[in-house]
């Protein structure tokens, strides 16, 4: 058997590999490790969840954002994005129209928009959770204060995705300017889980400067800090950004990466991203055939969908809306996936175990 073979079972069995293991993996891979890689991670994820797809309806609060992430369509520095930011009501009802299709997870992403006060966010979080008392509030704001994680998991929220970017203190200073701070980050994940937060992680795939040791390094830490969630996608150009001449990621490696961390943490929240079904027209439904389980469809006003642009070409329509549920879970029952209408909170034990006797 092949010496990544082996590795991937050492993965499987053990849940770790040391660093220089997953150095060699990363350097190494071929097809048909990614193959071995995807059907293992299916059958893990099925272990897990059976054949059913949580959704998320994604409503992007605001594109203002005071930081400069070199990578970021919506960074401060791009004077060409278009802003816009959402109100309570207009929050409130991407939420009624969520309701009614049957979303049980409203994620609340915007850029780091100071306009947004503690007061605001928290009354929009209570109001929904008033309004909706049956669904889980997901908030994707970037960084903040312990005390301000603390007031808005007072206020209702249940989950906070913010991905670390990448577990490399020099690679982290290539992809953000020096007024950003790594330590900084990685301290917000662990006060968000400390406050109790179902925490979401991840890292743009491929994003420039990614190397196997960064990425053996993402692996370590996302097995420390156990997150009930990774979203990992391909890191996609975006014209107007310093970035603007590097290469955009593969789909060839997300699917790889994903089946890996399914591996790695049997019942974890797996998103197949909108980056994933953007650099490959079936990249979302490849990605559940790697062991991914969630998907976040669009649920923003349609006028302000297209304001949201984190990279080149970001799709927004098709099975990506959140209107398009009906296609959505057809298209999937094609492939044997269900989708579920709940709030689709982390598994804590084996599917076949929650089954009634
Ligand atoms: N301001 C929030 C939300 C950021 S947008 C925060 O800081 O968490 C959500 C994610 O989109 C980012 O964490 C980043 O990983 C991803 N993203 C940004 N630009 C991207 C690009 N050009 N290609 C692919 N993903 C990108």
């Amino acid at each position: 058997m092949g010496k990544n073979i082996l590795l991937i079972d050492k993965l499987n069995k053990t849940k770790e590999l040391s660093k220089e293991e997953f150095i060699s993996l990363f350097e190494t891979f071929n097809d048909e490790d990614i193959e071995y890689a995807r059907s293992l991670a299916c059958k893990i994820r099925d272990e897990w969840y059976g054949k059913n797809i949580f959704l998320r309806g994604l409503i992007e609060i605001s594109n203002f954002c005071k930081n400069d992430c070199l990578y970021c369509g919506i960074r401060r520095s791009n004077s060409n994005a278009e802003r816009y930011r959402l109100s309570k009501e207009n929050i409130l009802e991407c939420c009624a129209k969520g309701y009614s299709l049957g979303y049980r997870t409203f994620v609340l992403q915007g850029g780091e928009d100071l306009y947004y006060t503690d007061d605001i966010l928290c009354d929009i979080i209570s109001s929904i959770k008033e309004h909706y008392p049956d669904v889980a509030v997901t908030l994707s704001i970037g960084e903040k204060t312990y005390q301000q994680y603390k007031k808005y998991f007072e206020a209702g929220a249940d989950r906070y995705l913010l991905r670390h970017e990448t577990a490399n203190e020099s690679h982290y200073y290539k992809l953000h300017p020096n007024s950003m701070s790594f330590k900084n980050r990685i301290e917000c994940l662990y006060n968000l889980k400390k406050i109790g937060y179902q925490v979401g992680t991840g890292f743009m795939v491929e994003s420039p400067f990614q190397t196997p040791k960064t990425l053996a390094e993402d692996f370590i830490f996302i097995k420390e800090l156990q997150p009930d969630m990774v979203g990992i996608g391909p890191y996609i150009v975006h014209h107007s950004t310093p970035f603007a001449n590097e290469q955009s990621g593969t789909a060839r490696t997300t699917l790889f990466l994903l089946a890996l961390l399914r591996i790695m943490i049997p019942n974890v929240l797996l998103p197949a991203t909108t980056s994933l079904g953007t650099i490959d027209s079936n990249g979302q439904i490849n990605g559940f055939l790697s062991g991914a389980n969630v998907m976040m469809p669009n649920l923003s006003p349609a006028k302000v969908r297209k304001k949201y642009l984190l990279y080149d070409n970001k799709l927004c329509s098709g099975n990506e809306a959140a209107e398009f549920k009906v296609s959505l879970v057809k298209n999937l029952k094609e492939y044997g996936f269900r989708v579920l209408d709940s709030r689709g909170d982390v598994a804590k034990y084996p599917f076949v175990d929650r089954l009634p006797k």
